[in-house]
C-alpha cells in the first residue's frame, strides 16, 4: 500500500513525501483509513511503529476544514488534544505535529511542566488547534482559564498504559469530563491491561481495535543477552563493554534517579562521556542531555524508566539493564528504545542472584528465554576500586589493569551465541543511514506494489 492510496489530503501527502517516508507501516495502514472515517481507535502499538504519525495525519486532514489564518484567538480554538505521560513524549509528538502540518495553517502547541507557565499561556490565549499536554499541567492551565475544550473534536490519549503506571488516572477523568462527548477518541497504548480495556470501555464508542504487534512482544531484531554480575561489579562491567568497544553508545536504564546520578559519575570518572536524564533535572537539562546523546556527542545516556519513555532515538545500538526493572513490563518498554527502524539492536541486563526471579518473569512474559553471556573477569586487586578518578577529557587506556579480560561479545556466527535474534526475512543486513520504520512493522513484501 502507499500513502497516495489511503485517502489522505496532498497538501499533508506532501509534507509525508518531504519526511521521506515512502510506504505506511502497520499501524499507519490499520489506523489512518478508519480515523478518517470518524471512527475511534484502540491501538496496541509500541514507539517506534510509527504511531504518533497514524493519529496526527488523518487528525490533520479531518481538521482542514478549519484551517484559517486570521490573528483573532477565537478563530483558533483548540480542537485536538494529545495527552502524553512525560514532557519528552510530548515535545517529540508536538514536534511530529508541526512537521506533518507544515504545509497547513492549523496552529500546534505544547505545554508541559518544568518549564515556566507564562509561554505556555500566551500560546494558549492567543489560540491553538492543536494541542499536546501532559495531564498535571493542563489541568493548571484548565484551572486559570487559559484553556477550553469547547470546541475539541478529538481526544488522543497516547501511552496510555503508561500513564496510569504514573498515577494520572485521575487528572485524566478531570480532563475527560471537560471534553464533549461528540468528539473522536483515539486511544494507544503500548500493553492492554485489564484498567486500559476498561478505560477504553468507558472513554470509547465502538472502537475499532488495532494490534500490530501481539500483546507484549519484542522485537525480532533484538538481541538479548543476561550478564550475571554482583551488585559491586556492576559499574566496572559496564565500564569494561563501553571502552572494549563492544558497545559504542547505549541507553542505560538504572531503577532510581540516586542510582542513576551515581553511575553517571561513575562512568564520568572513567572519562566516559555520559548524562542522566530523570525526573530531578531540569527539562532544560533533560532536552540538552537527550540531544547530546541524539547527536553522538554523549555515548552514555543514564535513565529512569519515566524519563526515558517514548523516546525517540534512531539508530541505538544498545540498550543496558544496569538495573533489572521491578516491572517486567518495563523490560518491554525499555528495550524497545533500540532494534527500531529494522535495525539491529542488543539489549544487555546485568543480572544480580536476587534478580533471578525478575528474569523469570521477564522471559515469561515476552515469551523468550534470555540467553546467558559470559561477564568480563574483574581483576579484584586492592586498587580496583571504582573510586579511582581519571582527568577529564583522558581516554581510558583499553589495557586498563583493572580489567583482566575483555568482555566477549557473542556473535552471530559464535556456535555459543544462543540468542533470540532470528533471520527473519523482515531483517535487514545491511545499514543504511535512515530507513523506513521497523521492517516487521511494514506490510509484506508482496503488498509494496500495490
Ligand atoms: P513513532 O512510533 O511515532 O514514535 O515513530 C517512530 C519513528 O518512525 C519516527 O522517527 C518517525 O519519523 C518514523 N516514521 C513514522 N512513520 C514512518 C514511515 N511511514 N516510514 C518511515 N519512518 C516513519
Amino acid at each position: 500500500m502507499k500513502f497516495t492510496d489511503l485517502g489522505l489530503d496532498d497538501v499533508i501527502l506532501k509534507a509525508v513525501n518531504e519526511e521521506g517516508y515512502t510506504q505506511p507501516t502497520l499501524i499507519q495502514e490499520e489506523a489512518i483509513p478508519n480515523v478518517l472515517n470518524g471512527r475511534d481507535v484502540m491501538a496496541a502499538a509500541q514507539t517506534g511503529t510509527g504511531k504518533t504519525a497514524s493519529f496526527t495525519l488523518p487528525m490533520l486532514h479531518r481538521l482542514l476544514r478549519h484551517a484559517n489564518s486570521s490573528t483573532s484567538p477565537a478563530k483558533h480554538p483548540v480542537r485536538a488534544l494529545i495527552l502524553t505521560p512525560t514532557r519528552e513524549l510530548a515535545a517529540q509528538v508536538d514536534e511530529s505535529a508541526r512537521r506533518y502540518g507544515k504545509h497547513l495553517s492549523l496552529r500546534v502547541g505544547c505545554v508541559y511542566g518544568g518549564v515556566p507557565m507564562n509561554p505556555q499561556v500566551a500560546m494558549l490565549r492567543s489560540g491553538v488547534e492543536i494541542l499536546v499536554a501532559t495531564p498535571g499541567r493542563l489541568l493548571d492551565h484548565v484551572g486559570t482559564n487559559n484553556v477550553r475544550f469547547q470546541s475539541v473534536e478529538f481526544l488522543v490519549l497516547d501511552e496510555a498504559d503508561r500513564m496510569l503506571d504514573m498515577g494520572f488516572l485521575p487528572d485524566i477523568k478531570r480532563i475527560v469530563d471537560l471534553i464533549p462527548a461528540t468528539r473522536q477518541t483515539l486511544l494507544f497504548s503500548a500493553t492492554y491491561s485489564e484498567d486500559i480495556r476498561r478505560l477504553a470501555g468507558d472513554w470509547l464508542r465502538n472502537p475499532v481495535k488495532v494490534e500490530v504487534a501481539p500483546r507484549n512482544t519484542v522485537t525480532e531484531t533484538i538481541k538479548h543477552t543476561v550478564l550475571h554480575v554482583t551488585e559491586q561489579d556492576k559499574s566496572r562491567q559496564l565500564v569494561t563493554l563501553l571502552q572494549e568497544g563492544t558497545v559504542s553508545q547505549a541507553l542505560v536504564f538504572c531503577n532510581t534517579k540516586m542510582g542513576a546520578n551515581r553511575l553517571t559519575r561513575q562512568l564520568q570518572n572513567k572519562a566516559i562521556d555520559s548524562e542522566a536524564i530523570h525526573s530531578d533535572r531540569s527539562q532544560i537539562e533533560r532536552t540538552a542531555a537527550l540531544d547530546n546523546f541524539k547527536a553522538g556527542k554523549t555515548k552514555v545516556l543514564v535513565a529512569t524508566d519515566i524519563a526515558a519513555r517514548g523516546l525517540d532515538i534512531e539508530q541505538l545500538p544498545h540498550v543496558v539493564n544496569y538495573d533489572l526493572p521491578h516491572n517486567s513490563e518495563d523490560y518491554v518498554h525499555r528495550i524497545g528504545r533500540t532494534g527500531r527502524a529494522g535495525q539491529k539492536g542488543e539489549a544487555i541486563s546485568f543480572c544480580t542472584p536476587e534478580d533471578k526471579e525478575s528474569v523469570r518473569a521477564i522471559e515469561k512474559l515476552i515469551n523468550k528465554k534470555l540467553e546467558v553471556s559470559a561477564p568480563s573477569k574483574v581483576n579484584r586487586s586492592p586498587t580496583s576500586t571504582n573510586t579511582r578518578q581519571s582527568r577529564p577529557g583522558v581516554q581510558q587506556s583499553k589495557e586498563d589493569s583493572f580489567f583482566s579480560k575483555p568482555y566477549v561479545a557473542q556473535t552471530d556466527n559464535s556456535p555459543s551465541a544462543k540468542t533470540i535474534e532470528e533471520s527473519s526475512a523482515a531483517v535487514t543486513e545491511k545499514s543504511e543511514k535512515k530507513k523506513p520504520i521497523a521492517a516487521l512493522f511494514m506490510p509484506p513484501a508482496s503488498d509494496k506494489k500495490n
